[in-house]
């Protein structure tokens, strides 16, 4: 029995002292026999290695009905290859089966070719995820991720975690997910919007938060799930939008140095030449961008329009992230703070798609109730939220931001279903 206790990664077997033993675990890719050889081609989250089997080893003829995609573990002795490519390769001393796969698989994807479509792929995720072009997306994401942790540690936000189970949606309306939870009716959050500003009203000053939220989104787009990772950030005691802004662009600009120098090769494989943009990011106000697009002033600016002017700005200042800021109030929501009918609004456009939204919110409780009546809703429908506000409310903003919206358009994935593990939209709810 190989011991596993001793496994080392096909990344290790590179380093490894010539003539020494070691083990390696993974996946059989493939494997090819040739008179008294054979070459197992291993593979396992590292990469890959080159298993020799010569007549030395006992098991030889077995080899030939090791399946692809089976899993073993290999004890064996360090050679330099004397293959074109260099490197090192193991020959072959002892050899287990883990677990034999399946013949035929129900997808391909030999030599990272992605050829099946998405949905087949999906139905078979974890069989596609053994690809390393697949692969190499959630390696990155992991990158990601842990850069935007260190980003906000570093700058003294606490982390919050809240509930995505509530009897209310903050912002209502028809993308809810209702169901039933014992004698009452609950919602999935579709934000943490309600949540975030109550931990502001109690005093954390700066949190964030990474979390799923869910929207009923019947659309089929590119960038649209039903269930979808968002990172939510609010801040007390700002000075205007411009604060969201700094926090944000500087996030961005050290999450894409992070995958820059953390997933060099991830990228390199994924083809993905990524330019980090300049700070401070270009601000373009909403009637401007109506102006720059031949909109009439007012206009929501939907995913078309922000393509265009995503485009517009490229060549105007060269760059792939701006700010589209304050919004007329015909387009604002009723917890937003106003200057004279503006709305202190900020969206952030990165390769011509939304990646986020927020801006500062009204934390004066007799200009809220107002604000609902303006919007022609009811105050008393909202005094879950409003009620809060009653018992000191510091001044505060903050803005959510799609996680795989960014790591979508970080490495210009032609979907956002490819970064996540498993997906959820109108068709998809398994595996
Ligand atoms: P869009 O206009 O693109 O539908 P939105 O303005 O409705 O987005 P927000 O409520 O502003 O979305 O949510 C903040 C961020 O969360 C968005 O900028 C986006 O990155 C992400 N997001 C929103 N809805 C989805 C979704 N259905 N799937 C994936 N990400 C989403
Ligand atoms: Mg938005």
């Amino acid at each position: 029995m190989v011991n596993l206790s001793q496994r080392k990664s096909t990344s290790a077997l590179q380093k490894a002292r010539v003539g020494s033993t070691i083990v390696l675990a993974g996946w059989v890719e493939k494997s090819k026999h040739l008179g008294k050889l054979a070459f197992i081609n291993l593979r396992d989250r590292e990469g890959y290695a080159q298993i020799v089997a010569n007549e030395k080893f006992l098991g030889l003829k077995s080899l030939k009905d090791l399946t692809r995609e089976s899993v073993v573990a290999v004890k064996g002795k360090v050679k330099t290859s004397k293959a074109k490519s260099g490197g090192k390769e193991l020959e072959l001393v002892e050899l287990d089966v883990l677990n034999r796969a399946a013949v035929p698989l129900p997808i391909e994807f030999l030599g990272g070719k992605v050829e099946t479509d998405m949905s087949k792929r999906l139905d078979y995720r974890y069989l596609d995820l053994r690809n390393p072009r697949v692969f190499a997306i959630f390696k990155v994401r992991s990158v990601m991720l842990n850069a935007i942790h260190k980003f906000f540690r570093d700058n003294e936000f606490l982390e919050m975690q809240t509930s995505k189970i509530s009897e209310a949606g903050a912002e209502g309306g028809a993308e809810l997910f209702e169901l039933p939870y014992f004698k009452k009716k609950v919602a999935l959050n579709q934000s943490q919007q309600l949540y975030k500003q109550l931990i502001m009203i109690s005093g954390f000053e700066k949190a964030y938060e990474i979390g799923t939220s869910y929207r009923a989104e019947k659309s089929h787009t590119h960038r649209h799930l039903t269930e979808f990772w968002q990172l939510d950030v609010e801040m007390s005691f700002l000075d205007g939008i411009k604060d969201i802004m700094s926090v944000q662009e500087r996030l961005i600009v050290s999450v894409l140095r992070a995958v820059k120098k953390e997933a060099k090769s991830e990228l390199e494989l994924l083809k993905v030449n990524l330019n980090v943009p300049k700070l401070p990011f270009p601000k373009i106000n909403h009637s401007d961008a109506c102006k720059l697009l031949g909109l009439k002033q007012g206009t929501d600016i939907g995913t078309e329009a922000e393509r265009k002017l995503g485009a517009i700005v490229k060549r105007k200042y060269k760059t792939d992230a701006f700010f589209l800021i304050n919004l007329p109030e015909n387009l604002t929501k009723f917890y937003a703070m106003h200057d004279d009918g503006i709305g202190r609004y900020v969206d952030l456009i990165y390769k011509n798609n939304e990646i986020s939204s927020g801006g500062q919110r009204e934390h004066r409780y007799d200009i809220l109730i107002n604000q609902i009546r303006n919007k022609k809703l009811k105050p008393k429908d909202l005094e879950f939220y409003t009620t809060p506000f009653k018992y000191g409310a510091p001044p505060h903003g903050g803005f959510g931001m799609g996680i795989d919206r960014l790591l979508t358009f970080i490495l210009d994935l032609p979907n956002v279903r490819e970064g996540v593990l498993f997906p959820r939209d109108v068709e998809r709810t398994g595996p």
